[in-house]
């Protein structure tokens, strides 16, 4: 009987053969269900091997074969090794997480073709693609020379879209798009946070009505979510927008992929297979031979980097794409000058009340959901700590909770201090709530709306409001950085940024760099139309050159500062990194399995890789467990990576108390 080499969905590297019948036609590809141990998974067949090293009577009959689907191809398969081998990640694991879930369930019953691949279905607009309708808007001259640079590029093309905020990118995406289209090929457009930016999907459903378009990310109900990726991976959809996800979805026809927003931190994936979307679409674009433009008006330093050293091609758009439009005057408050009001600066305040006076909106940014971070005693200095995370325990005072931000825990807010007893406990600091409720106590006639996780739950909650601020129903936004993320809102002028002070002196050397992005991104939201902008800036550190270049709207200027710094330090992107993180209930446990790590790496540590102490993670505990890591570092990738594929067997053969967990984490983005 044929043998079926399978990936399972274990924290394993090694693979499982099955013996299948004949009957059930085999193929590399498929999905099977299998006996294991005393339950049924379901694997993925990566290979058909002649003979097998588990003997015949302990090898194991495959129940079934699903055939419902083509066999994955070559092309899937081929990436997820890459990002298996990459990210040091099993590549059971890896393929499991490429998948739809549903495509991973055991169906309850055996269903042979449910729905023929090709037919329009619910979820993809109808095909017949014709034409892209009349009537595009004139590109500026910067916008038709990026466009042409892509569309004449040949095979593998890279390029990084340096345009600043509001200088018609989202144009520029659409224009490649309906080339890629008359090209007979598919688009993948990855972006951020689908639900975030309805704007861009009913450009892109204006632009190409006839087109089937999918839309493919987590949110999407398991069912829906499997629709979706059928039509992508048929070829039905001939345009694919979606969260990092996407990246994995196979795509017989793909012609073209644009990155947008690619500095976004949320293409990052944090469990399972941590790997970054943006890198994967780089490697996925060499791979088929094919261009791919990452954009940003304040592109990563990764690869700010690479267009700098000539391996992306830099396009560059140096200005608004509307002539009337702007960039804002952006003005720095130094609040040591002067009297704050529940942390508003007078001269904030007396911008707003302009705006207000001329009916126009403003848009306050303050990156702290909830009412204030910690609730205090004053009398003995007790704290709202979690009693499960090294963290404080963030008031809510809308709904009256204590509640953690990392595992979720809630508490009703006590009425007295339960160390002393105190009566008098007080919400310290502030977050986008007690904003609200200072800017309404400022302005009582002015309309506000804030935007955070808390306010805005759903997708339809999100659209509800964005259409109140486009009518012009709301006068003051306050919010954190939900508000920051591409948005065109035409009556908005004033921005104004509290208390952003704090990321310039945390210990996470990446954070000036995250900062300044959100910064320049929530700046660009002032003036996109005719009005002029403003941006106002309270800090205590003006002088700072982030400040500085946020003045000049001078991305170039503070990237540079930084990449020196980060050169003089050797951080990446003139190093590479990886992190080995060890969880347990107690840290000892934690730090001895990373010092045993090290120790047992002497041997196989390659020179050019070093490895750093084991220490305990900033944030040293979630949910009672604690939390350590050791962070190895090279110059050169091929040696970490060499070094690292050696590395994670001797892990997977380190003893280890039961309740310990580790893994690596390749290119970490927090440190
Ligand atoms: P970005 O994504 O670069 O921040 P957008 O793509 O949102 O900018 O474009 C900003 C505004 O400029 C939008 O209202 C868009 O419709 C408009 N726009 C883009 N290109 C042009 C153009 N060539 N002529 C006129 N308006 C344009
Ligand atoms: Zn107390
Ligand atoms: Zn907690």
């Amino acid at each position: 009987m044929p043998i079926v080499r399978l990936a399972l969905d274990l924290p394993l590297s090694r693979l499982f053969d099955y013996r299948a019948d004949d009957a059930l036609r085999p193929r590399v590809g498929l999905r099977a269900r299998v006996p294991f141990g005393n339950k049924e998974k379901i694997g993925i067949v990566v290979a058909l091997p002649e003979e097998s090293a588990v003997k015949e009577p302990q090898l194991k009959d495959v129940i079934a074969l699903y055939d419902d689907l083509p066999p994955l191809p070559p092309d899937f398969f081929r990436l997820c090794a890459f990002a298996s081998r990459y990210y040091q990640t099993p590549l059971g694991e890896t393929l499991h997480q490429a998948l739809p879930p549903a495509l991973k369930k055991i169906p309850l019953r055996k269903s042979r073709n449910p729905k023929s691949e090709t037919a329009p279905q619910k979820g993809v607009s109808p095909a017949h693609a014709k034409g892209s309708p009349a009537a595009l808007p004139e590109l500026s001259a910067a916008q038709a020379e990026a466009v042409k640079g892509v569309a004449e590029s040949q095979g593998y093309a890279p390029f990084l879209l340096y345009g600043v905020t509001g200088s018609g990118k989202t144009e520029i995406y659409l224009r490649l798009i309906a080339s890629a289209l008359t090209r007979g090929r598919q688009a993948l457009l990855l972006v951020p946070e689908i639900n975030l930016t309805p704007q861009l999907e009913r450009h892109l459903r204006a632009r190409f009505p006839e087109v089937p378009m999918v839309f493919l990310h987590s949110a999407l109900g398991a069912a829906a979510r499997e629709r979706v990726w059928r039509a992508a991976f048929s070829g039905a959809a001939r345009i694919v927008v979606g969260t990092r996800l996407s990246v994995f979805a196979p795509l017989p026809d793909l012609g073209l992929i644009v990155v947008d927003e690619e500095h976004d931190p949320s293409y990052r994936q944090q469990d399972g297979l941590r790997y970054s979307a943006r890198d994967l679409a780089i490697w996925r674009a060499r791979e088929y031979a094919i261009p791919v433009v990452l954009g940003s008006a304040t592109p990563s330093l990764e690869s700010w980097q690479r267009a700098r050293t000539g391996h992306y091609r830099l396009l560059t758009l140096p200005e608004r794409a509307i002539t009337s439009a702007k960039l804002p005057a952006v003005r720095l408050i130094d609040t040591r000058q002067c009297r704050l009001t529940d942390g508003v600066s007078p001269a904030l305040m007396e911008a707003l009340r302009q705006r207000l006076a001329r009916g126009e909106q403003s848009l306050i940014f303050l990156n702290r959901r909830g009412y204030a971070p910690v609730l205090a005693c004053p009398a003995c200095g007790w704290l709202s700590g979690c009693p499960r995370c090294a963290a404080n325990l963030v008031v809510h005072l809308a709904d009256r909770r204590l509640r953690c931000h990392h595992c979720a825990l809630e508490t009703a807010i006590p009425r007295a201090c339960p160390v002393c007893g105190n009566q008098d406990v007080h919400p310290f600091g502030r977050g986008t709530q007690r904003l609200e409720e200072t800017l309404s106590g400022l302005f009582p006639e002015a309309r506000i709306a804030r935007v955070d996780r808390d306010s805005i739950k759903s997708r339809l909650q999100w659209e509800k409001l964005l259409e109140r601020i486009h009518q012009g129903d709301a006068d003051i936004l306050v919010g954190t950085q939900m508000l920051a993320k591409g948005h065109d809102f035409p009556r908005l002028t004033l921005v104004g940024v509290l208390s952003a002070d704090a990321a310039l002196v945390a210990p996470d050397w990446r954070a000036p760099e995250r900062l300044f992005a959100q910064l320049m991104q929530v700046a660009g939201r002032a003036g996109r139309a005719s009005l002029p902008g403003e941006v106002l800036i309270q800090s205590q550190y003006p002088r700072h050159p982030l400040y500085q270049a946020l003045v000049a709207h001078d991305y170039t200027r503070y990237a540079e500062v930084l990449l020196q710094e980060r050169q003089a330090a050797g951080f990446p992107p003139f190093s590479y990194q990886a992190l080995l993180r060890a969880e347990a209930p107690k840290m000892e446990d934690a730090l001895s399995f990373l010092r045993a790590a090290r120790e047992q790496s002497q041997s196989e540590a390659h020179a050019k890789v070093m490895l750093y102490d084991p220490v305990p993670m900033r944030l040293a505990k979630v949910m009672r467990l604690e939390r350590a890591q050791l962070l190895t570092e090279s110059f050169s990738r091929a040696a970490l990576q060499a070094f690292l594929a050696q590395w994670r067997l001797t892990l997977e053969g380190l003893p280890r108390k039961r309740q310990l967990r580790w893994q690596l984490e390749v290119d970490p983005q927090e440190i």
